[in-house]
């Protein structure tokens, strides 16, 4: 397994429950998530999947960039 890029200490485990906020609609994605500090790694191309879907529905500004 990977260790976290955040905390440096834990480890990501596969989680197919992570949710994106998106303009207040609720996406969920797979991906990874740290078991010590909790942050979340949404796969890219989940995460690029629900872009496009937030797109097609009027939700995400085209000036938004994903941070990577
Ligand atoms: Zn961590």
């Amino acid at each position: 397994m990977k260790t976290c890029p955040k905390c440096q200490k834990g480890k990501l485990e596969k989680v197919d429950d992570i949710t994106l906020d998106i303009e207040k609609h609720i996406f969920v994605v797979a991906g990874e998530r740290c078991v010590s500090c909790q942050e979340e790694f949404p796969y890219e191309k989940e995460t690029q999947k629900t872009i496009d879907i937030a797109r097609k529905l009027g939700l995400w500004p085209e000036s938004v960039k994903l941070q990577h």
